[in-house]
């Protein structure tokens, strides 16, 4: 099993190499043997970031989205119509936490993908759904997959959660996760059973407050950090990541072997 970043950016990141942090998660489909691949949150630049590693919206089995930032579905509206129209209707397994699921078609994608030449469309149209549990797990192929909700905006008015997930394969075990706020009492179980952990990490001088920020992680313990790669930054300088205890910024591109 491999985890591939086809890109390691924050949403707004405009570095020229590098693009919003999407993953790929690849291994042998148990009945058939064939390569099958998770794409691991689809945003605006999906298009291109799958481009450069030479893959298409027909390669892909399954998508799980974590949650309704563009940086994370802004892609969608572009698999879907793609495997619609020109890849034969190909079609994908999407998996989503069921809270999640009217809030993307009514808000994100109804817009773009309702009306077609084929009749009025909705998500099943173009995706096999494949509502999760908050706090559940599924099993793809070789891997069991557990659905973490870690608070990612948390506001006066109300709080957004990301859904991050937690991978065992028979050898590993990794936490991915996704877009979180620095909440080290919410994630130390995890971050302790965890082989290794994907972390997202903001740099700059700019704290938004919704994603852990660099000088916050420091101060995580050292074998935690020892176990940590950090993803989803901005195109700040980067410190010395290593020196400072972490396995390093996952570069654009970069694969895990997971087995
Ligand atoms: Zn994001
Ligand atoms: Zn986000």
């Amino acid at each position: 099993m491999k985890l591939t970043f086809a890109g390691t950016g924050s949403a707004f990141c405009t570095a020229a190499d590098n693009f919003q942090s999407n993953m790929i998660l690849e291994t042998s489909n148990t009945e058939t043997g064939q390569l099958a691949r998770l794409l691991i949150d689809c945003g605006t630049d999906a298009r291109h970031a799958l481009h450069r590693l030479g893959l298409w919206p027909k390669d892909f089995e399954a998508i799980y989205v974590s949650h309704l930032h563009s940086d994370h579905i802004g892609g969608l509206e572009w698999i879907a119509l793609s495997n619609y129209f020109i890849f034969h209707r190909h079609r994908i397994d999407l998996y989503v936490v069921n809270e999640l699921i009217d809030p993307l078609w009514e808000h994100s994608l109804r817009g773009g993908l309702e009306v077609s030449d084929h009749g009025n469309s909705t998500l099943e149209t173009y995706f096999n759904v494949k509502p999760l549990q908050p706090e559940g797990s599924f099993n793809w192929h070789d891997v069991n997959l557990e659905v973490l909700p870690v608070d990612h905006i948390v506001a006066k008015n109300g709080k957004m959660q990301s859904f991050a997930l937690f991978g065992t394969t028979n050898s590993t075990r990794f936490f991915i996760t996704t877009d979180a706020i620095f909440n080290p009492d919410a994630h130390m179980a995890y971050y302790r059973k965890a082989d290794v952990i994907y972390q997202d990490c903001e740099l700059g001088p700019r704290w938004s407050g919704v994603h852990a920020h660099y000088d916050q992680l420091k101060t995580l313990p050292d074998d935690i950090k020892a176990k940590m790669w950090l993803y989803h930054y901005p195109a700040y300088a980067k410190p010395d990541a290593v020196a400072d205890g972490f396995c390093g910024f996952v570069t654009p591109g970069q694969s895990f072997d997971l087995a």
